[in-house]
């Protein structure tokens, strides 16, 4: 074993389990081990290196602001943050950004608006959060609480109050009492990319907005781009009243966001809530540049290369079906063991995810029509073989 996986393995937290594979550069989708051996990359950081790895552009954009200033606390103005809340607003029609570091952080962020939204105007009591069976919202106490799996659910006691779990129906939703709002993932990542039903979506949204409930969109997986329009949400032809990003907004900086609309533009006044890293202008030019890539060619590409994606993974034999949208799928398999599969396609210089019981594809958006054939032929050897 080299020097590295032993040092991890000594001095880090076993709280990963990881595969035996120690990345040391990439460019693209391509990526290299210690031992010089190259992989197409299927996964992108878990779907953060939207632009794959070192990307030109983007170092430069880095490195620029790196060389200006790398920090400067939220107590001063700095223009990347400003620059890139106006990008977002553009892009989505949102109202206002607050910026943090991670998925789970905007989570957090978009339940305290929720929450405080409705103290506001109708006093306590009325704080609860339906969130879905099978989501993933996040690690921290709150997002592991609305985190609706029960295997999520050990040791930490005791757990936050105020969320309530729910299947994909909506009785059961309006049989609620005392909702501030509703959080839930388009298309379920961790829980194995399960898509929403755009008919239950519409009409869990008139629901919320018939009873002044905030809908919560968390696209920290299926946002910037993921599923082949910039929000997720586009696709199901709805404005959610809070968006969470994260992943892939940074290229692979930290970043995590929540965009805002009309409704609670002003929830969090100052004082209200506040990050010391959040909006770092290092991170933030990072995602300007991301955003400046992801144009309508782009995202007309991540639609056409998912599509064909997925058409060749449902022509394989042993692949039960094909789920997700964009470049943001996921395999139902006859027989196989997703992370067997993912194992065998690692030792075959393909790198796959698994969610659940199945195997996740989260490939680059800038992934190449070659690249994307080669895998899938490994895919099919592995899982046919
Ligand atoms: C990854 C993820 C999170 C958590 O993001 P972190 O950056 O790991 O905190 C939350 N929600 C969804 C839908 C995710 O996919």
């Amino acid at each position: 074993m080299d020097e590295i996986k032993e040092k991890d393995k000594k001095y880090i937290m076993g709280t990963y389990g990881r595969y035996d594979l120690h990345i040391v550069s990439g460019k693209g989708a391509l990526c290299r081990d210690e031992q010089g051996k190259s992989y197409i990359d299927l996964g992108s950081g878990i779907g953060v290196n939207s632009l794959g790895w070192c990307d030109e552009g983007w170092i430069k954009a880095v490195e620029a602001q790196l060389e200006r200033l790398q920090h400067s606390s939220n107590l001063y103005f700095t223009s990347p943050g400003a620059l890139l809340a106006e990008a977002l607003s553009a892009r989505t029609g949102c109202k206002k950004v607050f910026f943090c570091n991670s998925g789970a952080e905007a989570n957090e962020a978009a339940i305290k608006t929720a929450r405080k939204y409705s103290f506001d105007k109708y006093g306590a009591g009325r704080h609860n959060v339906i969130t879905l069976k099978k989501s993933f919202h996040g690690r921290t106490m709150a997002t592991l609480t609305a985190t609706a799996q029960e295997r999520m659910h050990d040791f930490f006691f005791p757990f936050n109050e105020g969320f309530i779990y729910c299947e994909k129906d909506m009785d059961e939703i309006k049989a609620q009492k005392n909702v501030c709002a509703v959080m839930l993932e388009f298309i379920q990542g961790e829980g194995g990319v399960i898509p929403l039903e755009e008919e239950f979506v519409k009409e869990l949204f008139k629901w919320c907005e018939q009873n002044d409930i905030l809908f919560i969109a968390d696209e920290v997986q299926t946002g910037v781009g993921r599923t082949g329009t910039f929000l997720c949400s586009e696709q199901y032809g709805i404005k959610p009243d809070i968006t969470t990003l994260a992943k892939g907004l940074g290229g692979g900086l930290p970043i995590g966001a929540i965009l805002a609309g009309e409704k609670c533009e002003k929830t969090l006044g100052a004082g209200a809530h506040g990050s010391t890293f959040g909006g770092n202008p290092v991170v933030c030019a990072g995602a300007n540049y991301v955003l400046s890539r992801l144009d309508e060619d782009m995202l007309k590409e991540v639609r056409r290369k998912g599509a064909a994606l997925k058409a060749s993974l449902e022509g394989i034999k042993g692949v039960k079906s094909v789920s997700g949208k964009g470049l943001m799928l996921g395999l139902e398999l006859e027989k196989k063991k997703a992370a067997d599969v993912v194992k065998e396609c690692i030792a075959r210089g393909v790198i796959p995810l698994t969610a659940k019981d199945r195997v996740r594809l989260l490939p680059p958006l800038v992934i190449t029509n070659e690249q994307l054939e080669k895998a899938v032929s490994v895919l099919k050897e592995v899982i046919e073989g």
